[in-house]
């Protein structure tokens, strides 16, 4: 037995707010769950022996660096939570941004098509705030599978294609979207990433292979006047604009995230 106080002081070492949301992932503690109001209001709250081996094991992942995402199984992301797994990229704050540029261009009906959807949190989120037709694709089975499960859950209705990058995909549309893998294969941030999939966050030496092939082929899948959004690394922001630009786009542009870093850029197909 030991009280939330005690625990949340053995656990100092790990960020004070993961160690409240694993407090508050466990079963009723003495009758209901705990809260972070609870929390503050009864520090001296008693934690069952069981309920320290769940925190224990909890803990121990955390402080070998599994995301906390993974460890709950699930994220938030724009006014819903999605599933995750190993087998998906954690849904980032600043993509919230994509889905935010891409909402600015959408008119009803639109056909939207995002690329390597992971979790789907991106194809969700734009199918729920907009009267958009969305497909969504990944080159993992496993993602796809887990990206039916979230939009069945949420009630967004999608088309969803296994495709590597273009492959699969057919016909055109009025906005590709896609936060591909952008980081450079020797980027020391990947010692950090080690339990998310590579395929979803290495894009070859530079980072960029995946943004190139999608920067060339996107025109064929365009309507004149659609648009191409793409999330990608802090200073990755110039290349991203010459190749869109070299690619023949036009209006090209790059917003920033909330941390004030270049992350998305968008271009129009004339
Ligand atoms: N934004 C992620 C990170 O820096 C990378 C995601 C990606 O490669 N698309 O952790």
């Amino acid at each position: 037995m030991s009280s939330v106080s005690a625990w949340l002081r053995a656990h100092a070492d790990l960020a004070r707010i993961d160690c409240e949301r694993l407090l508050c992932e466990l079963p009723a503690v003495a009758g209901s769950a705990l809260t972070p109001a609870r929390i503050r209001a009864a520090p001296e709250t008693t934690l069952s022996d069981d309920a320290l081996v769940l925190l224990a094991s909890w803990a121990a992942r955390r402080r070998a660096g599994e995301p906390l995402a993974y460890i709950l199984g699930r994220q938030g992301f724009r006014a819903f939570e999605v599933e995750v797994s190993p087998a998906v990229l954690v849904p980032r704050p600043e993509t919230e941004h994509l889905v935010e540029t891409a909402l600015e261009h959408l008119t009803n009906g639109d056909r939207v098509l995002e690329l390597g959807c992971g979790s789907g949190a991106v194809a969700i989120a734009i199918a729920l705030e907009s009267a958009a037709r969305v497909t969504a694709t990944d080159v993992s089975c496993a993602a796809l599978a887990l990206a039916r499960v979230n939009a069945r859950r949420l009630g967004a209705a999608i088309e969803w294609l296994a495709s590597d990058w273009f492959t699969a995909v057919d016909g055109r549309f009025d906005l590709i979207v896609s936060n591909p893998p952008y980081i450079a294969a020797d980027d020391e941030h990947l010692d950090a990433l080690t339990h998310e999939p590579r395929l979803a966050l290495v894009g070859g030496p530079d980072g960029l292979d995946a943004i190139r092939r999608i920067v060339a082929a996107a025109p064929d899948h365009l309507r004149a006047g659609g648009r191409l959004i793409l999330e990608h690394g802090y200073d990755q922001g110039a290349r991203v604009r010459a190749l869109l630009a070299a690619r023949g786009f036009v209006g090209v542009a790059t917003r920033h995230d909330l941390a004030g870093h270049e992350r998305i850029t968008e271009g129009q197909w004339p």
